[in-house]
């Protein structure tokens, strides 16, 4: 049967008990008003509620999930300067890198011993490398792992990689898949959501610097989606936005979603989905994440209402940003020069809006990463199915001060503790293992003092730190060397 995105009904308030139940079945959407006036009226639980519902009508009231694999970021020389980032580098800075296709590769080895499937591979955006480096690399994981998933290369990435190689094509379009053709030909799988921070262009312009714009991103999605490849999309908020900024950022998903499992995107080799969803390639799940500070220019900036003289006036970014991404940064002189800060009700109210705005999208991600486990525990019911990764390593959110690393036994702890069962995904999100015995990894465990909250392992030529997935006494730690 064609796919057919549920009706919206304009003339309902955004509470109405049925449109909202309409939403959380799957036969209604939600307008942008009518969303904006949910993430700005509604109380948090109420609209957490809402969003759980939504939650157990696509997953059901049983199984969370979460995934094993691991983040690797191959260069931190970047030609962008995202004022948020604290991690690239200029390529003659003293702790500028490039990893060499052999600690690459001793990397995935880890990642298989301690049970890993998929590895997340982004890195800056470095000029110095071309485009045989990749496909050297890719070939060279899958001969040795064939059966890792290589989950890389976000959209930003492969806008910079049409302007490195210069790839034959009339449009964009034909350029990003003349690119992405020759990865997914050499082992790349699917292509990751980083990059899409806040689409809006006012917004997007004073964060994003050398950073492709909203149209780009999207673009290279299609074109993922059309070489039947699944992806994510992600949205960095709590910075210099207006909430309208969100709002337009999870409409413009959701449009080109529509356009996915409409079959518009399916094309040449298109790869057999799993069972139950279409075969052509689409966004398989979101997350939204807020942004993290330290060391970054943004961060720098001050918090909007620290001034006693901004008390009772709107934040900029309300007063700039519109539904329809059309703000201009004329409408108030100092958009961009505060920032607000979100925090644990802005986070689960923002991620609760997605769940029921994202009709379309499969999987919502909860961020243990920036918000911590208990946070991330409790998103589990504010309409997140999925915790996302054990998290063996990850540079990027780690440079801005986040630090958060838990174990699989720790992951499914905090699944069992909010109520559900957990269970080990793979990166199409079909079940691997549901782990309703005494060996599960969290069951196991007699003695939680060594399942602490760890520090990431972070690429560093001056670090090691040891390398753990599973601690129970019956897995023993995998230890880098
Ligand atoms: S966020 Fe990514 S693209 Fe932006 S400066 Fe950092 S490494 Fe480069």
């Amino acid at each position: 049967m064609p796919y057919c995105p549920p009706p919206q009904h304009p003339s309902l308030a955004a509470s109405d008990p049925g449109l909202l139940a309409a939403v959380a079945a799957g036969q209604a959407r939600l307008t942008p008003e009518q969303a904006l006036d949910l993430f700005r009226r509604m109380d948090l639980m109420d609209l957490g509620a809402w969003a759980d519902a939504r939650c157990r009508a696509v997953h059901g009231d049983r199984v969370r999930t979460y995934v094993i694999d691991r983040n690797i970021n191959y260069t931190n020389i970047c030609t962008a300067r995202c004022t948020f980032c604290a991690f690239r580098r200029d390529g003659d800075e003293a702790d500028a890198y490039t990893l060499s296709h052999a600690a690459l590769l001793d990397k995935v080895a880890e990642l298989v011993s301690i049970g890993g499937t998929q590895i997340l591979m982004q890195g800056g955006m470095n000029p110095a490398l071309p485009l045989e480096w990749y496909t050297d690399l890719l070939r060279a994981i899958k001969s040795r792992f064939p059966r890792v998933h290589v989950h890389g290369f976000s959209p930003p990435e492969f806008i910079e990689f049409v302007r490195f190689f210069d790839p034959p094509g009339a449009t964009l379009e034909d350029k990003v898949r003349w690119v992405m053709l020759r990865l997914r030909d050499a082992g790349l799988d699917s292509v990751p959501g980083g990059g899409g921070e806040i689409f809006a262009p006012a917004v997007r312009r004073k964060i994003g610097l050398g950073k492709c714009d909203a149209e780009a991103w999207l673009t290279t999605m299609y074109v993922a989606h059309s070489l039947g490849m699944f992806t994510s999309a992600t949205m960095m908020f709590g910075h210099i936005e207006g909430h309208a900024d969100r709002v337009h950022h999870m409409e413009l998903v959701r449009r080109w979603q529509d356009r996915a499992l409409g079959g518009a995107a399916a094309g040449d080799g298109g790869r057999a989905g799993p069972e139950g969803r279409p075969a052509h390639g689409h966004y398989v799940s979101f997350i939204a994440w807020p942004f993290q500070r330290e060391n970054t220019p943004l961060g720098r900036l001050r918090d909007w209402g620290a001034d006693p003289s901004e008390l009772g006036r709107a934040f900029p970014g309300d007063v700039v940003s519109r539904i329809d991404g059309s703000g201009t940064k004329e409408a108030d002189p100092e958009f961009g020069r505060r920032v607000r800060m979100s925090g644990s009700t802005d986070y689960l109210r923002t991620q609760a809006l997605s769940r029921l705005y994202l009709d379309n999208i499969y999987s919502i991600g909860a961020s243990w990463v920036t918000m911590g486990p208990h946070i991330g525990q409790v998103a589990l019911a504010f309409g997140a199915s999925d915790m996302g990764s054990v998290m063996m390593e990850e540079n990027v959110v780690s440079s801005a001060g986040t630090t958060y690393c838990l174990d699989e036994a720790v992951i499914c702890r905090l699944i069992r503790g909010a109520g559900f069962t957990p269970a080990q995904r793979d990166n199409v999100y079909d079940v691997l293992r549901i782990h309703d015995g005494p060996d599960s990894p969290d069951l196991a465990v007699t003695d939680w003092s060594r399942h602490r909250v760890k520090q990431l392992h972070m690429q560093s030529p001056r670090q090691k730190v040891p390398l753990t997935v599973r601690s129970s006494p019956s897995r023993e730690p995998a230890t880098a060397p």
